[in-house]
């Protein structure tokens, strides 16, 4: 008998091919199935007449098969066309279908059917083209109603769909509602089950939405419960307390080359104090790119390294993770801290090899004091003598058992929590501030170090390309250095973007055959990458082409152009990061847009990174530009990829707070809630794929 946690491949008529196609969906079970809400819906459920159908529209109609027929056509590219004549008691009208020969056994004359589609013009005469079809029945799915219409995957049909959901839909009754009858009672809520059966085949309308704000509402629910609960341990929970060392501080601001930016000052100061207190930080240190969060985090492992504690910097890739250990080391230099690297290789203190279970030993000793290192960090085999301090870059490409690991490795023999600073150069909007982020205090890097110039942005027309290597050249005879990102590693012929091997080729071989051309991306092998990121910074290299892996925290100030090409291939954000890997010295920068594309969203985008140097902006003007339900540049900033729930309904997150804040002060740990607080485990890890 099949139930909610029987396995899709248990579902009637889905054979062991189709299980594998839905599973590749991310849905394992029936109630998985239950909860993939469609992404849009069509509205067929207006009936008309056959005399009253409008060119060019989409239209339903009621009618009998009057005749049915198909052939192969000779004109049409050997397809398979299958014609039919269907009327009701106004007339009859023409309907084709292309490629679908088993059409005429299913529909016979005689038969009774609901078409809806669009209609199209045959000549003068209105006829429907490909239309969806369904016989008459007591009740309908693919016609006739209010259709639900699912993001799919290949070998899989809308058809296909809407019948496993409608064979799966009356266990929805069996959906224990996880909510507190009191909260769906004084939000005036749609009982979960209901709003589930309603979410894939509404009756009407307004009944849909209901079900869609029931739905949001637990989105937001769920995050607002976990951010509070996590906010609650945390203040209860002990910390190492880091004392505040006024000199130690004062001699590394002096031994700086350059002086802090007040922005720097003022974060540096909420840090510090924060480690002082009994409880762990939690805080969340944001910046636009190249505003310079690392120093800020340098001061807080200073202190912490001299209050006799260790500290760990986690990144997120290798190759950021060794330019951090270079680049610490030298600002720490004068301090001697005692610094190691982990990643899948091992360094000491000056920058020597170590084997990796010396490594371990030395950690879990106290043999050195700060340890830099990617994902590796979190691996259970490492053991601390006494972490008082974790420090994640770019925060947003972790996830937060990966984030709260880290902090509880404090040592095997304490059951302290270490403090915790997470960076990001993804500015926040408020309302995602107050959501996401609602358990992180927040401190905000807003202005730029002193003397950098403002990055030239400009949109290059294709005719203009040789002007755009000309300058390039012109940079390069000055002693600058040049980025150029492309979308792809390996050239396609399908999509017409530009690779980054082809790319190469050309620059190497056609424009600067005398030049010092390297090309970096993802799958070449670390050892590789790092080589050529040491000839980068050394400038061994004039220009490098590089996909995306050089979008975060690349730092090379001697390089002052950024070249993007196929740049409607990536969201804004990213396109910032990108340009944030320029304009890191005195040097005038610039960055050039390309795009095979004329999308007026397109060209607008573009247009507001020539006006905007400005992160926040953008961000804001992103969220403004982007359709409602479409996350792509969200995702990227690490935010959970919410189903229904929009970030932008500022009513609903603060209605959700509420809930969910009158339901923990009560019940922190919401064991009167048994049902309330699996799910909230459950969705957490699904959010974050963990
Ligand atoms: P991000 O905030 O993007 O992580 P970084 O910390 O990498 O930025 O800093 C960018 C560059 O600016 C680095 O080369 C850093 O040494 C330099 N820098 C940081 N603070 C200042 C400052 N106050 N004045 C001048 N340069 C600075
Ligand atoms: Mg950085």
């Amino acid at each position: 008998m099949l139930t909610l946690n029987s396995d899709i491949s248990e579902i009637p008529k889905v054979g062991p091919a189709m299980a594998k196609r839905i599973k590749s969906l991310g849905l394992e079970s029936v109630s998985d199935l239950l909860f993939y809400f469609p992404y849009r819906w069509e509205d067929f459920s207006q009936i008309i007449k056959v005399n009253q159908v409008r060119p060019h529209e989409i239209c339903t109609i009621r009618g009998k098969v009057q005749l049915i027929t198909g052939r192969r056509s000779f004109r049409r590219r050997r397809m398979f066309i299958t014609e039919s004549l269907v009327a009701d008691d106004t007339g009859s009208i023409k309907v084709i279908w292309f490629n679908q020969p088993y059409l005429s056994k299913i529909l016979k004359t005689g038969d009774e059917i609901i078409l809806s589609g669009k209609v199209t013009m045959d000549y003068l005469t209105p006829e429907f083209t490909s239309p969806s079809f369904e016989k008459v029945k007591k009740e309908q799915t693919h016609t006739g109603r209010i259709v639900p219409v699912y993001s799919l995957t290949a070998g899989i049909s809308q058809r296909q769909m809407r019948f496993f959901l409608k064979t799966v839909l009356p266990l929805a009754k069996n959906i224990t509602d996880f909510l507190p009858a009191e909260i769906i009672r004084s939000n005036r809520l749609m009982p979960l089950s209901l709003a589930l059966k309603q979410i894939h085949f509404p009756d009407r309308h307004e009944i849909l939405s209901k079900a869609a704000q029931r739905l949001k509402f637990d989105e937001l629910f769920l995050i607002q419960a976990q951010v509070l609960q996590n906010k609650m341990y945390l203040d209860k929970a002990k910390a190492p307390k880091v004392k505040f060392l006024e000199s130690v501080s004062q001699e590394f601001v002096k031994s700086l080359p350059f002086k802090l930016t007040n922005s720097q000052k003022k974060t540096a100061w909420q840090i510090l104090r924060d480690l002082e207190k009994p409880s762990p930080m939690n805080r969340l240190l944001s910046g636009d790119v190249g505003s310079g969060k690392t120093i800020v985090a340098v001061m807080a492992i200073l202190n912490t390294v001299r209050n006799g504690f260790q500290a760990a910097y986690m990144a997120p890739t290798e190759i950021l993770a060794r330019q951090h250990f270079e680049k610490i080391r030298m600002f720490l230099k004068p301090f001697r801290v005692k610094t190691a690297l982990l990643t899948r290789s091992f360094r000491e203190s000056g920058g020597r090899k170590i084997s990796k279970s010396d490594l371990m030993k030395k950690i879990k000793n106290g043999g050195v004091e700060l340890i830099i290192g990617t994902h590796a960090l979190i691996q259970e085999e490492v053991n601390f003598k006494n972490l008082a301090l974790v420090i994640i870059d770019e925060q947003h490409r972790f996830g937060v058992a990966q984030r709260k690991s880290l902090r509880e490795k404090f040592s095997t023999e304490h059951k302290l929590i270490s403090h915790l600073l997470s960076m990001t150069a993804t500015p926040i909007p408020r309302s995602l501030a107050l959501t996401v982020y609602g358990d992180l205090d927040l401190s905000i890097i807003s202005e730029m170090p002193a003397g950098r110039k403002k990055i030239l942005t400009k949109v290059v027309n294709p005719e203009k390309r040789i002007k755009a290597y000309d300058f390039l050249r012109k940079q390069i005879n000055d002693g600058r250095q040049i980025f150029v990102i492309c979308p792809l590693i390996e050239p396609s012929d399908k999509l017409g973007v530009r690779s980054v091997k082809q790319e190469y080729e050309k620059l190497k071989n056609e424009i600067f055959a005398d030049l010092k051309i390297s090309l970096i991306h993802g799958k070449l092998k670390s050892a590789e990458k790092e080589k050529v990121m040491n000839d980068f910074k050394n400038n061994k290299i004039n220009i490098l082409v590089s996909t995306s892996v050089i979008e975060v925290g690349i730092d090379i100030p001697n390089a002052t152009v950024m070249m993007i090409e196929g740049t409607e291939r990536f969201g804004l954000a990213q396109l910032h990061q990108f340009r944030g890997r320029v304009g890191r010295s005195s040097h005038q920068s610039y960055c050039f847009l390309f795009t095979e594309s004329d999308s007026p969203k397109t060209i607008e985008r573009l247009a507001a990174l020539e006006r905007s140097n400005d992160g926040f902006y953008l961000a804001e003007f992103d969220l403004k530009t982007r359709g409602p339900g479409d996350f792509t540049g969200i995702r990227q900033s690490g935010l959970p990829d919410f189903r229904m729930a929009s970030l932008s309904d500022v009513n609903l997150i603060a209605q959700t707070r509420a809930a969910a804040k009158a339901l923990i002060e009560n019940d922190p740990e919401l064991n009167n809630y048994p049902l309330l607080k699996q799910k909230i485990g459950d969705w957490q890890k699904e959010m974050h794929g963990e």
